[in-house]
């Protein structure tokens, strides 16, 4: 495999390549291990009709911000991907494709033997780059469908010709259930939502993407005391895992609201409880969980942004309050997969972490790696583009760079 470098980065996704920036800036001699054929990340196993959440202006990456005309506008899958080999290309990031890490251990006498599909290697630093959404989470409870119910993850749809003909039930409303949802029922299949309470937010906020001002407040909001979007003020180590707000790229961009989904036609249940023999209850607290997901965004992050904005003195117009709605849907807490000829079922269930690869004391009881602004416990390892790795903004593509700069700097100061 040749000699060991100095830094290795698992991982070439937006992470791993913006590290990469900062330590080519600094002169530290390092190297990407990525076990993909190919470059463009995680967003390489998305739907076909994929669109980025987050717009355009978002797209910054160290030594390469978004030059485009349109910040307010939203890329597909592909174009994604194209413009994360474009990075790669410019950064010259030197990328070994395919070569997976099966285990990390520390190396005899300091720094790290890494253990890979293409043999093995030392390096005195290690970046672990390697995604915030690696395993989907599939509930137990999928054990119990019915055999003859096509039953997929998120990240194995691909589009609604997949599945077969008839209704499909999407389990959870995240930005993902939400938007296949969309998708399905817009190409004429009856849908059913189990509803979770990932919370809504509007799409424009006082004049500007939503996404603008989490960057902004999470960024600059520290510097006149409003530190609600960063790590230290999260609530509890579960807040970091808190699934992000209900928006969608598609169509320009746009808010999704579960209520409208049922005046749309789709039918909506609350969390799915149990499977019995193709008989599923749901939750019977659809108001309490409409509550909350309407509620959330003005407690939370839209209080953050007002307090932002007053304290910076920001010239930004007043959000229009939304109108009320108390639309209920009324299903029953009960269906028969075969009465509502529902054949697929859709777990829109999210990811969870996995460095079951790295064989050191890593992470605290919640799978996250224990850290201090990315440094790990454990000298001369360290993480990059988790959720709340400082920020809330830490894992999207505009936000992932600072962190990764100050990481790389904490590699070549060693
Ligand atoms: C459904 C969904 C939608 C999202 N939409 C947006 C959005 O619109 N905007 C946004 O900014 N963010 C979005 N994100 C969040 C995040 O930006 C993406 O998940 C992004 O891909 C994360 O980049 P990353 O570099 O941290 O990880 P990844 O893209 O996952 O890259 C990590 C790389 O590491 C490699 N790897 C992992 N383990 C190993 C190993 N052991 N050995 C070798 N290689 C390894 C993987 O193959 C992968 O290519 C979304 C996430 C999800 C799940």
């Amino acid at each position: 495999m040749g000699p060991s470098p100095d830094t290795v980065i698992i991982g070439a996704g937006q992470a791993g390549l913006a590290t990469s920036y900062w330590l080519t800036q600094l002169g530290v001699e390092h190297q990407i291990l990525e076990r993909r054929d190919s470059l463009g990340g995680a967003f390489q196993d998305r739907w076909d009709s994929f669109y980025m959440n987050t717009p355009n202006l978002a797209l910054d990456l160290p030594g390469m911000p978004y030059d485009g005309d349109d910040r307010d506008a939203f890329i597909s899958r592909a174009a994604v991907v194209n413009l994360f080999r474009r990075y790669a290309e410019l950064i010259s990031a030197p990328v070994r494709t395919g070569v997976d890490v099966s285990r990390l251990t520390a190396a005899p006498g300091g720094g790290f033997h890494l253990e890979t599909s293409t043999g093995s290697m030392r390096a005195r630093n290690v970046v672990l780059a390697t995604g915030a959404y690696q395993v989907p989470k599939v509930p137990a409870l999928a054990a119990k469908l019915p055999a003859g119910v096509t039953h997929l993850h998120t990240h194995d749809y691909r589009n609604p010709e997949q599945l077969p003909d008839g209704s499909v039930l999407v389990v959870g409303t995240g930005q993902s259930g939400g938007q296949i949802a969309e998708e399905l029922h817009a190409a004429g299949r009856e849908v059913h939502l189990a509803v979770s309470i990932v919370p809504e937010a509007p799409r424009r906020y006082r004049g500007q993407d939503l996404i603008y001002w989490m960057l902004e407040t999470g960024k600059h909001g520290p510097d006149y005391g409003v530190n609600a979007l960063t790590t230290k003020a999260l609530p509890s180590p579960a807040a970091r895992f808190a699934p992000n707000p209900l928006l969608s790229g598609t169509e320009g961009g746009h808010a999704i609201h579960l209520r409208e989904l049922g005046r749309r036609g789709m039918h909506l249940h609350g969390h799915l409880e149990t499977i019995d023999d193709g008989d599923i209850t749901f939750s019977d607290d659809l108001t309490e969980r409409f509550t909350a997901v309407e509620s959330t965004f003005a407690q939370r992050s839209g209080k953050a942004i007002d307090a932002y904005i007053t304290a910076a003195g920001i010239d930004a117009p007043e959000q229009p309050r939304p109108p009320g709605d108390d639309w209920l849907p009324s299903e029953a807490g009960q269906l028969n997969l075969t009465d509502a000829n529902i054949t697929s079922v859709l777990w829109a269930t999210g990811y969870k972490l996995d460095f079951s690869f790295v064989d050191l004391p890593l992470v605290d009881e919640w799978g996250y790696p224990k850290h201090t602004r990315g440094a790990t416990e454990i000298p001369g390892l360290y993480v990059v583009g988790l959720p709340w790795l400082t920020h809330h903004y830490s894992a999207i593509v505009g936000g992932v760079g600072l962190d990764a700069r100050h990481i790389a700097e904490r590699i070549s100061d060693l």
